[in-house]
């Protein structure tokens, strides 16, 4: 094209026809620009699942805009000239291409932003970076809301959003009179495990997501993870690749699961992976779906008594809440907030996190479900594996590369505050007001998964004892100090009185054994 007036770089995770990038957009004198980089996939060590996710949703984006007639100069993973890196591709583009601006939807991760300025500048090319409106607030928001504040919470901050859409309001009040009703959630399945579990709604791979999962698993053999092989039936991915797609597993969830949703959230069971969740987060996060349409999805179900207002409160609490939350907590607190450690925490990460490989019934569980799907609900990556990792002491920043790498939803600017933050502690406080802590008795309260163990809850040293209760006294002796300073933990240390010198020691010594073999 002559005389390119506008370059519109678009990322992986910015798949969105509406987005502000394309505001303006002359399809005569402007172009979009897409490239798949190896360096996102190796920068942590990406899932199979993840990099297909990405690779299928983004070609199948590129392929919407060039029906609609739009030029899109597309860098493929194979292309010779590619050099796997995306500010060097994309100062490529400037110097061939030779726009006279570049226009972007604001990026999720500061590294990648770091990366586009360092490469607009170098090439002397103007930048236009705006706003991102798939968000309900901005980072300016956010941090007008944290401006003078001892502590941020994230009640209030939600409380605000819900004032400011009016989001569930009911004249300037909560619908229902109150703001949360998780006394009427999280429960567990009991005995008799879940009721009826609706089938998932996952896609047979077409012939771009077949490319790509064959692709993947020639390129990155060696990553975590599984993909079958395009003619295998037997495929693991099904997820949305398409706004088409993502939009039916938004009214299936709606539909099927949403009323249950609140009810069984925390819950868990061996071999259900999918439960009463949404599994939207992926499509989300790629911004195939707009958080206020699923949001307005969820109200609307509640307006015409399809859904309790329990489930749908605590539906809307994760997305115009807990996530606007980490995303304010991320922009307000990068660069330094990935250095944080808290807790001192240095444990390696144990090999078995990338194989499933471990006795433990619940790690199994989870670990190989992850590594099957790229998904784990939220109870699953915090009080699962996000517990054993706090209990055991691991070093945050290899923890926060494992979870970056294995699940399909994951980007940096939600990942690393519910890592680091709300699951590790390392941020000191910034994100949760304590350390989510427990032993083993409170995964046999939310699961069936300890009645399949060979480790029993109840037991903290010895062979039957379970890692998770043992590591859990460990986790207090270590941290008494600063731990009994924070109001919301003193019941929780008190009990350390229970143990004799006898008995700490016996549980010091387990606690070691496991540190060593991991
Ligand atoms: P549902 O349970 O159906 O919840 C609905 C939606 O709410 C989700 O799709 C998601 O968009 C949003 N949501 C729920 N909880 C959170 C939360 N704590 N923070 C932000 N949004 C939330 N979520 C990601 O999207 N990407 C990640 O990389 C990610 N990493 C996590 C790491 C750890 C250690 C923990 C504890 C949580 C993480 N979460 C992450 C949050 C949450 O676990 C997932 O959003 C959720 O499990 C996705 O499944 P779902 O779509 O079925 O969610
Ligand atoms: Fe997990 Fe411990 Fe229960 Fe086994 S006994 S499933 S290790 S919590």
């Amino acid at each position: 094209m002559p005389n390119l007036r506008h370059l519109i770089v678009v990322l992986g995770d910015q798949l969105d026809h509406q987005a502000a990038c394309f505001d303006g957009f002359d399809a005569k004198r402007d172009a979009v620009w897409m490239a798949e980089v190896a360096e996102e996939s190796t920068h942590v060590w990406s899932s199979k699942q993840r990099i297909a996710v990405f690779l299928s949703a983004m070609r199948h984006f590129a392929q919407e805009l060039q029906q609609k007639r739009i030029a899109v100069h597309y860098t493929p993973l194979s292309e010779p000239k590619n050099t796997q890196q995306l500010g060097t591709e994309l100062g490529r583009a400037i110097e061939e291409l030779r726009p006279s601006a570049i226009i972007m939807t604001a990026p999720g991760d500061w590294r990648v932003l770091n990366q586009i300025k360092q490469t607009a500048t170098h090439h002397n090319c103007p930048l236009d970076i705006r706003e991102d409106r798939h968000f309900f607030s901005t980072v300016r928001d956010f941090a007008q809301h944290a401006k003078g504040r001892k502590q941020l919470r994230l009640e209030y901050f939600y409380r605000e959003l819900r004032t400011k859409t009016g989001v569930l309001m009911d004249n300037g009040e909560p619908a229902g009179g109150a703001w949360n009703f998780d006394q009427e959630n999280r429960e567990s399945f009991g005995k008799e495990g879940p009721p009826p579990i609706p089938t998932p709604t996952r896609f047979t791979p077409d012939a771009i997501t077949q490319d790509v999962i064959h692709l993947v698993n020639e390129r990155f053999a060696d990553h975590p993870g599984e993909l079958h092989a395009p003619n295998n039936t037997a495929t693991h991915f099904g997820w949305p690749v398409t706004r088409d797609q993502a939009l039916q597993v938004l009214q299936a969830f709606i539909h099927e699961r949403l009323a249950l949703f609140g009810r069984y959230q925390d819950a868990m069971w061996t071999g259900e992976a999918w439960l009463f969740h949404s599994h939207l987060s992926v499509a989300l996060n790629l911004k195939l779906l707009s958080a206020h349409e699923v949001v307005a999805a969820a109200e609307k179900a509640y307006r015409a008594g399809k859904a309790p207002l329990a489930s749908v409160e605590g539906f809307i609490r994760q997305i115009l809440g807990w996530r606007e939350y980490v995303r304010g907590i991320y922009w307000t607190q990068m660069p330094d907030y990935i250095e944080r450690n808290a807790l001192n925490a240095t444990t390696p990460l144990p090999d078995w996190f990338w194989t499933g490989k471990t006795d433990a019934h619940c790690l199994r569980e989870t670990l190989t479900q992850t590594l099957q799907t790229g998904y784990a609900h939220h109870i699953q990556r915090l009080m699962v594996t996000g517990l054993y990792s706090l209990l055991l002491g691991i070093d945050p920043k290899q923890i926060h590369a494992w979870y970056l790498s294995v699940y399909v939803d994951a980007v940096e600017w939600v990942e690393l505050p519910n890592t680091l933050g709300m699951s590790q502690f390392a941020d000191g406080g910034a994100m949760a007001s304590k350390p989510y802590a427990a032993s083993g008795k409170y995964i046999d309260r939310m699961s069936n998964y300890c009645k399949l163990c060979r480790f029993d809850p109840a037991v903290s040293t010895g062979e039957n004892a379970c890692p998770f209760t043992t590591l859990y006294w460990d986790f207090l002796l270590r941290h008494e100090a600063s731990l009994v300073k924070n109001p919301r933990m003193v019941m929780q240390v008190r009990n350390l009185k229970r143990l004799d010198a006898d008995a700490r020691a016996a549980i010091r010594a387990q606690a070691k054994t496991l540190k060593i073999s991991s």
